[in-house]
């Protein structure tokens, strides 16, 4: 039998802002146990918890850039909950009347659109945490979570592959760091997500009984968990059991899933409408003002890329993906850089260089003025690819030297790059030798040591070119113009 995964996806999203999501304490990830918490957010009897204006900014931003209808009317609902993590013993959510609705995103897989709806988006507080390990043998619950404002977001049974399910998760992180409504910082726990998994016969319209895998906080353990249990399932109901409905956690050492608790119904948390809290109205005309404020989208600035600059789809989803890498690109291409040229670099020098400093392009020393420069030179055949690496990363040790008043000073600061890049050429012997007597003396060094190799290559063996290739540009100590020094060896084993 062919089986089919049916899978949704709820993606918690932390939204940005500075305090929390019903009172004023602050939301920075890392401090002290307990010393970011108040009557409110821990739940005291009598206070009265007041919506975050930015929080339900940022879900309608959210639910403007996923399709979603905004709801005029929304309101927060009561959780019951028994957990330590959240004493009060409820969580303050959205139930019946959520702020979002109806949404969809696009997904591309293996060069398949895929729309995958969304039901809702949410808002809703979360718990706290739970410290279990070095507390030589007592629990503890450190508070400063509580009241973090979050969105849920639930997507359709849309998914198909754990593949899908990953794209699906990335392009919502995607869309939500463009917003600036979420830093989807998935090791601190900022975007996490929960996954619904089920299968069933191929052509069967009914699902099948499903499991849920919570807590997942990475695109590889979405992929891992969902492709275990989608095998799990399959494994279990072909030797003639049953899937339970229940929730799993996913075991990253072990590679696998495991019971948790049998599932909630929706009933066992017997919901009711928050007393404390009015009903969410929300005007028309502030819901445009947020429309018109929304930035270029990642689905949007990629078409774009291709359409008007040309770029090969996968190359402009590459740069659209990342919205400081975007902006980085184009500000490179505004400067004059050929679009695919300059996409290459960042896709290999620049990529390379931040994930050695471990840093990401937002952090990026090196400015697209630098590279623009950089590959000028190239053009003007000053300096081979070879050498435009070094002074890139020259550059990039010290940028202080390079752009000290970049913005501030443009002359200055353009007189500046041009003087550091010159020195660095002039420490690092680094110009290109474009003097054609000066590589033939090289090529014909190289040609007379290698005899054997001319020889196999006259009987066919064409490869041996970048042997030769490699060789003189040894000799040359990586300076030659690699467009001479091909078209002198090709002469001379003509
Ligand atoms: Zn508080």
């Amino acid at each position: 039998m062919t089986w089919e995964a049916v899978i949704g996806l709820e993606v918690h999203a932390q939204m940005l802002t500075n305090t929390k999501i019903f009172c004023g304490c602050s939301t920075t990830f890392g401090n002290e146990p307990n010393s970011q918490t108040c009557q409110i957010c821990i739940g005291m009897p009598g206070v009265l918890p007041v919506l975050n204006k930015k929080a339900l900014e940022f879900a309608i931003r959210t639910g403007l850039a996923t399709n979603c209808t905004i709801s005029r009317y929304s309101r927060f609902a009561r959780k019951n909950y028994f957990y330590p993590d959240l004493p009060k013993g409820y969580q303050i959510s959205q139930y019946e009347h959520p702020i979002c609705e109806h949404g969809h995103i696009e997904i591309l897989v293996d060069g398949e659109v895929r729309r995958i709806g969304i039901t809702r988006i949410h808002m809703e507080e979360d718990a706290g945490k739970n410290i279990h390990e070095g507390t030589g043998g007592y629990s503890f619950v450190d508070l400063n979570r509580t009241g973090v404002p979050l969105m849920e977001i639930v997507s359709e049974p849309d998914i198909r592959s754990p593949k899908e399910a990953a794209e699906y998760m990335r392009k919502l992180r995607s869309i939500v760091r463009y917003l600036g409504a979420c830093d989807g910082n998935l090791e601190q726990g900022s975007l996490r997500c929960d996954a619904n998994v089920s299968v069933r016969p191929v052509g069967q319209k009914e699902f099948g009984t499903r499991a849920e895998v919570k807590n997942i906080n990475s695109f590889r353990y979405v992929e891992k968990a969902i492709e275990y249990e989608i095998k799990r399932q399959i494994k279990l109901i072909e030797e003639g059991g049953k899937v339970i409905q229940e929730t799993r956690l996913w075991d990253a050492n072990k590679g696998i899933t495991e019971s948790m608790r049998s599932k909630e119904e929706a009933h066992d948390y017997r919901y009711f409408p928050d007393p404390d809290l009015v009903p969410i109205t929300v005007e028309q005309a502030w819901i445009d003002e947020i429309r018109a404020s929304l930035p270029e989208l990642p689905d949007a600035k990629s078409q774009r890329f291709v359409s008007v600059l040309g770029l090969p789809e996968y190359d402009a989803d590459f740069l659209a993906s990342e919205r400081a890498t975007a902006e980085w690109f184009e500000e490179a291409v505004n400067l004059g850089g050929d679009p695919k040229i300059v996409c290459n670099w960042i896709k290999g020098e620049i990529t390379k260089l931040l994930s050695t400093n471990g840093k990401s392009m937002d952090e990026c020393p090196l400015r697209p003025a630098h590279l623009v420069y950089v590959l000028n030179l190239m053009k003007d055949t000053k300096i081979n690819a070879n050498a435009a690496k070094i002074i890139l990363e020259e550059m990039y040790k010290k940028p202080e030297d390079t752009h000290g008043s970049f913005s501030l000073e443009i002359p200055k600061a353009i007189f500046r790059l041009e003087s550091r890049v010159e020195q660095i050429i002039k420490e690092k012997n680094l110009v290109q030798i474009s003097d054609s007597s000066e590589i033939e003396k090289i090529v014909d060094e190289i040609l007379a040591k290698s005899p054997k190799e001319i020889e196999r290559f006259k009987a066919g063996d064409e490869k041996l070119i970048g042997f030769f290739v490699g060789q003189a540009m040894k000799a040359s100590k990586g300076k030659a113009n690699p467009q001479m020094l091909n078209e002198l060896l090709k002469k001379k084993l003509a």
